[in-house]
């Protein structure tokens, strides 16, 4: 059983179910939420028990082809959630976890928009444009 937090422990959660392995997205909104790429695991929205939920505020995620919401820690900042109604896993910024997690990573997504300040690393992972069939596929 998984669980993580935020910076200040504002919002804690645990996860009772399978873990996906970690996507990093390099879309703009992502960038501009988290200040740089994502790193998100995923788990069945089911899954999600919130420990303490007093910090967690949600925006909507204003460019979001999933018509997504952010959820995030009004306390100390930290970026915890991307929730896409009418699919069934939430995601959960990869770096909120405890360790060991036992993850991970498995692909980029969104390459298209990825920054113009650093360089892909040469990790041998796929690299989709936009997002990859992973999600569908699993
Ligand atoms: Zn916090
Ligand atoms: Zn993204």
């Amino acid at each position: 059983m998984a669980r993580g937090e935020c910076l200040c422990g504002a919002v804690r959660y645990r996860v009772d179910g399978p873990l996906r392995d970690v996507l990093i997205c390099h879309c703009r909104e992502c960038r501009r939420w988290h200040g740089h790429f994502s790193a998100c695991t995923a788990a069945r929205r089911e899954d999600l028990v919130l420990l303490e939920q007093r910090g967690l505020r949600w925006i909507d995620s204003p460019h979001s082809d999933a018509g997504a919401r952010r959820g995030f820690c009004s306390e100390c900042g930290s970026s915890l959630f991307w929730d896409p109604p009418g699919r069934e896993r939430i995601s959960i910024a990869a770096g909120t976890l405890d360790e060991p997690t036992g993850l991970s990573t498995a692909a980029h997504w969104y390459v298209s928009q990825a920054g113009d300040y650093y360089a892909l690393p040469a990790d041998g992972l796929p690299r989709h444009d936009r997002s990859g069939e992973y999600e569908r596929a699993s």
